[in-house]
């Protein structure tokens, strides 16, 4: 068997093609191989379109980078015909090897896709030793067929949050299956609010679902989601998250620490104290400052003191407890920060508890759990991390899809 065979073979060629010659390049390093592809004269090649056998009409050398040859770079080099096809006129024909447009070959692509399901794209890049710029094309395209192929004819139940692509800017939000119990990912599109659940309400019907078919939305209490899920989506019951609640008197303790810090030193450990929950372990420093604060009279743990008080709320063993006892706290709340301007923070966030009660309430009639919501923070930085250094909003999106979408085969043959 000739070299040129075991080339042959190895790439999976089939008639006409063949190699017609290879040569190892020194000069450059790392060493290239390169194999120069091609057919006897006179063969026929099919028509891209019907795929009947024609003429070459004329022909045009194009390169393609395949997977390294030990430790070389390999690159192919054909002369691709145009055909003649009576019916569908001159068109350039698709090699086997490379889909078009592409200057890698199938292979190649298929070794990235693997690699870029483990690992961050840059490294992915110095690995096969080229651009994260290129492979991030190559991965934009294969994600993005996959995505098409998302059935969402049955969706019932979704879930939705927005997370920034970088900190602080440019926002994406992203959509969710809750009957999905593995990548629950199913859309997700730059911006937030009010806007992008149109948008979805549009993919849901252009991939054959029913905007009608949709029970319940899970959401943070943002008003726009709110008022858009509504308008969009008339038939869903829509829980605010119980993660968003938490997240709402987190965010106001940690005010609540911040202004009164400026006022009087507070101990060492007060911060992350008060923002690990009762339930978590803490260290002894943060245990003596909870204490501290407690008996010095800090406005900081009256928040804290609040903040734990909604766990009560979310033991509620049935709807109608939870509403007893979110009674009972929104009273035990409102007086503790009663006339308390430090607390004006939590005040408010009362407020919107008290607002949306009954979308928080109706978790407890929800047959979906809700602990979604929260586990996609570790996703979007997950997904922050794998994209780092050639980060956009696109590449950013497609990172989401490739950890937590329901896409399995990525290469279609
Ligand atoms: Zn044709």
């Amino acid at each position: 068997m000739r070299t040129n065979d075991i080339f042959a073979l190895g790439l999976g060629l089939t008639p006409p093609w063949q190699v017609l010659s290879q040569r190892l390049d020194t000069e450059k390093t790392p060493h290239e191989l390169h194999l120069d592809l091609g057919a006897d004269r006179g063969a026929t090649y099919p028509c891209p379109t019907c795929g009947r056998n024609c003429k070459a009409h004329d022909f045009e050398e194009f390169i393609w980078r395949h997977l390294n040859f030990f430790q070389h770079h390999c690159y192919l080099t054909a002369r691709v015909p145009r055909v003649t096809c009576p019916k569908h006129g001159t068109r350039r024909i698709v090699v086997p090897w490379a889909r078009p447009g592409s200057n890698f070959t199938l292979l190649f692509e298929q070794v990235v896709m693997i690699l870029a399901r483990e690992m961050p794209v840059a490294t992915v890049a110095s690995f096969v030793g080229t651009t994260d710029k290129r492979l991030w094309r190559v991965i934009n395209h294969y994600v993005a067929e996959a995505m098409k192929r998302v059935d969402l004819s049955r969706l019932k139940a979704f879930g939705l949050d927005e997370t920034a692509c970088k900190r602080g800017q440019r926002y994406v939000t992203i959509f969710i299956d809750l009957d999905r119990e593995d990548r629950p990912v199913i859309f997700a599109t730059e911006g937030k609010g009010k806007q992008t659940v149109q948008l979805f309400r549009e993919h849901i019907i252009s991939k054959g679902g029913h905007p009608n078919r949709v029970l319940e939305v899970v959401s943070d209490m943002s008003g726009s989601f709110i008022a858009a899920v509504e308008e969009h989506f008339p038939q869903a019951d829509l829980t605010v998250d119980w993660f968003h609640v938490v997240q709402l008197f987190t965010t106001a303790v940690d005010e609540v620490r911040k202004a009164e810090s400026k006022e009087r030193a507070l101990p060492k450990g007060t911060r992350w104290g008060v923002l690990k929950g009762c339930e978590t372990a803490k260290t002894q420093t943060q245990a003596e400052a909870l204490q501290e604060i407690e008996s010095e009279a800090f406005a900081t743990a009256v928040a804290y003191r609040i903040k734990e008080q909604l766990r009560w709320v979310r033991r509620a063993e049935t709807h109608q407890a939870a509403k007893w006892r979110s009674t009972n706290f929104l009273k035990y709340a409102r007086d503790l920060v009663a006339d308390e301007l430090l607390l004006a923070p939590v005040a408010k966030a009362i407020r919107t508890f008290e607002k949306h009660l009954e979308r928080i309430l109706f978790r407890w009639c929800s047959w979906h759990t809700n602990a979604r919501l929260e586990g996609l923070n570790g996703l979007f930085q997950a997904a922050r991390a794998r994209a780092r250094g050639y980060r956009n909003v696109a590449n950013f999106i497609t990172m989401i899809y490739l950890i937590a979408a329901p896409i399995g085969d990525l290469i279609v043959k």
